[in-house]
């Protein structure tokens, strides 16, 4: 099975109007890739990155899951659309944690991703606790399970496996670590969705990906990509993650 790979880049709350010329040195670098290209700047860039972004794929780093209405400071799935960006983060660790985000409500947004036409990229991943506690598989399992909307399909739904551990840290799994979690949402995809769609949902990997790292983690058969954090912010940093995959 051929699944699409995707070097995602989520620059969180970092950048002003001036980070854009790492977008555009990126695309300078990449102008016709072989893989999928995307950076989720803050929502203030949305439109500005969408319009000058070339090959590169801009979303969001969250979204309501209400079309419009009385919720101060959000955006919905519409307004990203709008904007000219095509995916959306959600259910991101530190949406979870900072803003008690629970899975049945990044349903609920992944949901209105899919009915405005973006791209959801889900979030999953243990703490370092659960992970001591042997019980990382279970807390995978209930996150894919309710996170996850009965409209997904192959081509608007990818699934990351962040650990929270290994966020900013520099700490990364091992690659059997890796391979036992990818396998496993493999296993429950394919279960909850059928082969067809199942093995298609593109799977990433997140969590201190770095130049010096993107190539092993990338030889993972279920690892079809990366989400990226820190080490997308710089073009020079993010672009050998991207040529890696490539
Ligand atoms: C992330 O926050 O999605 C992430 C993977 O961050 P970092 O690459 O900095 O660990």
């Amino acid at each position: 099975m051929m699944r699409r790979k995707l070097a995602a880049g989520n620059w969180k709350m970092n950048g002003t109007s001036a980070a854009l010329a790492e977008l555009e040195y990126l695309a300078l670098q990449h102008p016709a890739p072989t893989v999928d290209i995307l950076i989720c700047p803050p929502s203030t860039l949305l439109t500005q990155a969408a319009a000058q972004s070339g090959s590169i794929a801009i979303g969001a780093q969250d979204c309501h899951a209400n079309t419009s209405g009385a919720h101060t400071g959000d955006i919905s799935a519409e307004m990203i659309s709008d904007s000219g960006a095509t995916a959306v983060i959600l259910g991101h660790s530190e949406r979870r944690e900072d803003h008690d985000e629970t899975s049945e409500q990044v349903r609920a947004k992944a949901r209105a991703a899919h009915a405005a036409g973006l791209t959801a990229i889900i979030c999953l991943g243990e703490s370092e606790a659960q992970r001591d506690a042997a019980n990382t598989l279970d807390i995978i399992a209930g996150q894919l399970a309710i996170s996850t909307p009965d409209t997904a399909t192959a081509s608007n739904t990818v699934i990351a496996y962040e650990p929270i551990w290994a966020i900013g840290t520099g700490r990364v799994p091992t690659i059997e670590q890796i391979i036992e979690v990818h396998d496993f949402i493999r296993e429950k995809l394919i279960e909850r969705f059928g082969a067809d769609i199942g093995d298609a949902i593109p799977l990433l990997y997140g969590g201190s990906v770095k130049p010096s790292n993107a190539a092993e983690i990338f030889t993972v058969a279920n690892v079809d990509g990366a989400l990226v954090g820190g080490a997308s912010l710089k073009a020079e940093d993010f672009s050998p993650i991207i040529s890696a995959l490539e």
